[in-house]
């Protein structure tokens, strides 16, 4: 590709509305251009790396014997009703105002209707099916550039079988082919298990990669042995056991104390562990005709609640409103406690931390009052027992191995057990041996291929640009000819241009006449084509030619006899690594 040709539009100004550096170097280096809120233009440039990440893609997911299609991102929304996602998506599905449509965000309905009619038998099971095609949400917040869009690339895939086991196995070969395409896409990644909300599935798993510019948190070990969700992790946690001094419980008063920061230092104590924290919460009614229940939850001082792990172990579950809690506990936020609430029927649960605790001090459900001297297992009849606080940076694992780090990821691809959710609400169904109707047993498995490119760049760039190696580089080589008009060089570059695309390597070439070398060097740098080449009239007085390494910057200068063997080693070394 000649530069001069190509639509390459690099900037040096970093853009006003990019933060993070995927973003900033996409725009700078020509390969997207934004047209409004998280939607962009995809420019020549960084089609090639798109186009690169979705080859990557169809042939793993080829390799594990999906099928490929291409379904409508226009759906009719009886469809998106059926599965009740019309109303779980809310603002966040895109909606055609004029025609009864909707801008599917995902597929998971538009595949089941056509396995429907056509997976009717075992003898049809098992399918996976996938597709590459455009996705549309309303996020609420796009950000990044292309990493959170309106509109973005998806890869999506679906499994189909008969049998429970039949799903583990779909799932397993999918979880490879994941694997094979983000360590072929130069990726440095992990797996977490993942809470999956509002998709309704049981096992699911993250593709992550670590990277400040991510939105999840999560927790490794240094081993890199366990990762997790913050929201979900596990760590050793120390029971803060018992002191058995027998006091009996104190009220006292606390006036405009609210929060632990302030219990604390209004008595004057620095470890927070006994002054547990107390939060009502409501987990509502299952069905019509029963009644909300309330659940007092309690952590010890020092730590907080994680919301996603009480809603594994209470569905529905959310935070009690102001007016509630007066009516339940008989207190505001600050004030309330595992003792003297107001409704007796409050069950009482704590964290494992806590265990048979005493001498606790918690709020007295009675504004500005406090108790102390409570004895979870003397005081607190019924109370259970759960982990549902949020680990902390620098604790150990659970076996105590190794010790857990805090950090940022982006998750760049997404795997679930679907069960029957979409099968059983659109009636799919399929004739087992015995002729038994029985539901189809789903998958889904997501890739954002957009996604992949910015979160690899947020591991590989440095301050002069993105640093390009493997398979979704643009190119393998960036020729580079430091010619003014009237000198014979850019005929020389030329000549060696053609036969690098006759070796079959894919060169862009700048052969710009009224840039300077500069300009070109610093282009090149921002590109980040793993290898360039050089060629200049300084070099070729010596029959030379130079080769630099974008990632280590080390330079190389080669006879020009030499040179095809030397490119051949250089990038193969640098696929390599
Ligand atoms: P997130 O938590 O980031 O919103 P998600 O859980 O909504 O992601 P899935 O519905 O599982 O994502 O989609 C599968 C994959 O599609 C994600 O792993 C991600 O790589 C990509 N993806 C999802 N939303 C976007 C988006 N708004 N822009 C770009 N890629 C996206
Ligand atoms: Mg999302």
């Amino acid at each position: 590709m000649k530069f001069s040709q190509y639509f390459l539009p690099t900037l040096k100004e970093v853009p006003s509305d990019a933060v993070i550096p995927s973003h900033i170097l996409m725009v700078r280096a020509g390969m997207i251009r934004q047209l409004t809120a998280g939607v962009y233009s995809y420019l020549p440039l960084g089609l090639r790396v798109f186009k690169k990440i979705e080859k990557i893609v169809r042939e793993e997911m080829d390799a594990i014997g999906g099928s490929e299609f291409y379904l409508p991102a226009l759906s009719p929304n009886e469809l998106w009703a059926e599965t009740g996602r019309l109303e779980d998506y809310g603002d966040d599905i895109f909606r055609i105002k004029n025609r009864e449509l909707v801008l599917a965000p995902t597929h998971e309905e538009v595949f089941t209707s056509i396995a429907k009619p056509n997976l009717i038998s075992y003898k049809n099971l098992p399918q996976i099916w996938y597709q590459i095609q455009t996705k549309f949400r309303n996020e609420p917040r796009p950000r990044g550039g292309v990493l959170r869009g309106r509109q973005f690339t998806m890869k999506d895939a679906y499994s189909f079988d008969a049998t429970w086991e039949g799903l583990d196995e779909s799932y397993n070969k999918n979880a490879q082919a994941y694997r094979n395409i983000f360590t072929r896409c130069g990726l440095k990644f992990f797996t977490v298990t993942a809470f999956s909300g509002a998709m309704g599935g049981s096992e699911s798993e993250e593709f992550m990669v670590e990277a400040e510019a991510g939105e999840d948190t999560v927790v490794i070990s240094s081993d890199n042995k366990y990762s997790s969700n913050l929201e979900v992790a596990v760590s050793f946690s120390e029971n803060i056991g018992r002191k058995n001094s027998g006091l009996e419980i104190e009220e006292f008063h606390t006036p405009n104390i609210k929060s632990i920061e302030e219990l604390a230092g209004f008595l004057k104590i620095t470890d927070k562990s006994r002054l547990a924290k107390s939060r009502l919460f409501v987990i509502p009614a299952k069905s019509e005709g029963k009644k909300d229940e309330y659940l007092l939850a309690l952590v010890c001082g020092d730590d907080e609640f994680s919301e996603t792990k009480l809603a594994k172990i209470f569905a529905g579950i959310r935070p009690g409103h102001p007016e509630e809690l007066f009516d339940i506990a008989g207190a505001e936020a600050g004030s309330i406690g595992p003792v003297n609430l107001k409704n007796k029927t409050v069950k009482i649960i704590a964290d494992l931390k806590l265990k048979d605790a005493d001498e606790l001090i918690s709020g007295a459900c009675k504004n500005d009052y406090h108790i102390k001297n409570i004895d979870l297992k003397r005081d607190v009849v019924g109370i259970e027992y759960f982990d549902i606080r949020t680990v902390k940076d620098g604790e150990e694992t659970v076996d105590r191995s190794s010790k857990l780090r805090m950090t940022k990821a982006i998750e760049v691809g997404h795997i679930f057990k679907l069960g029957t959710r979409y099968a059983e609400a659109l009636g799919a169904k399929y004739l087992d041996v015995n002729g038994k109707d029985n539901v189809i047993i789903m998958g889904s498995y997501g890739i954002g291929i957009e996604r992949i490119a910015a979160a690899y760049i947020e591991q590989n760039h440095d301050k002069d640009g993105i640093i390009w190696s493997g398979e979704i580089s643009p190119f393998d080589i960036h020729l580079i000819s430091v010619n003014k008009k009237s000198d014979n060089i850019k005929a020389e570059a030329e000549k060696i241009y053609n036969e690098l695309i006759t070796a079959g390597y894919e060169v862009l070439f700048d052969d710009r006449d009224d840039i300077s070398p500069g300009v070109k060097f610093k282009d090149a740098d921002l590109i980040g084509v793993p290898v360039q080449v050089v060629v200049s009239d300084k070099n070729m007085k010596n029959g030379e030619i130079e080769i630099k390494e974008r990632r280590t910057g080390d330079r190389y200068r080669i006879q020009i006899s030499d040179f095809n063997q030397k490119i051949k080693e250089i990038i193969g070394n640098i696929n390599k690594n």
